[in-house]
């Protein structure tokens, strides 16, 4: 909650603001990320004709797995955010805006909707991943496995063998 008092004042009045909280990930109910480091958030509200503007930038770790090779990695977080809101009981211009109550502004719902929205469908740990083996299973990030030399039988890989000595005469 952030103290917005002196906010209501005049129009154009900014106010920075710097926020930290511990996310317990798993057990926080619309929250359902594993956090490995506090999310920060910091920017600063604006006040204008029918509210409060909220600029900043969130950043926050969370552990996911590579849909690719299923490897647990850090996934950095870092975004930009903009939310409007207006006093409670006034008029909202439309459903995105937030509310505020009289003194306080509550920034984490909008901050956590915010972080939901921009991350990916699917988690990769790296561009260039190998992936799992399709045969055995392997981890071909960090293990090499036989199964290449067992697909022989393949027709493509038979066609290609064939073009490969080919060139090499
Ligand atoms: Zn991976
Ligand atoms: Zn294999």
């Amino acid at each position: 909650m952030i103290d917005i008092t002196r906010l209501e004042k005049d129009i154009g009045v900014e106010q920075s603001f710097s926020l930290e909280r511990k996310f317990d990930g798993l057990s926080d109910e619309d929250m359902d990320l594993n956090f490995v480091t506090p999310v920060k958030v910091k920017g600063k509200l604006i006040k204008t004709g029918d509210g409060i503007l909220a600029k900043g930038d969130i950043d926050c770790t969370i552990s996911v797995i590579c849909y690719r090779c299923a490897e647990k990695f850090d996934y950095r977080v870092s975004i930009p955010f903009e939310e409007q809101y207006v006093q409670k009981g006034s008029n909202k211009p439309d459903d995105d805006v937030n509310e505020y109550d009289d003194e306080k502004l509550d920034l984490w719902p909008a901050i956590k909707s915010n972080i939901h929205l921009n991350l990916p469908m699917k988690f990769l740990c790296s561009d260039d991943c190998k992936g799992l083996c399709t045969q055995c299973g392997s981890n071909l990030n960090t293990a090499t496995c036989q199964c290449q030399d067992e697909k022989l039988d393949n027709p493509m890989h038979i066609l290609k063998k064939l073009l490969h000595d080919d060139k090499e005469v």
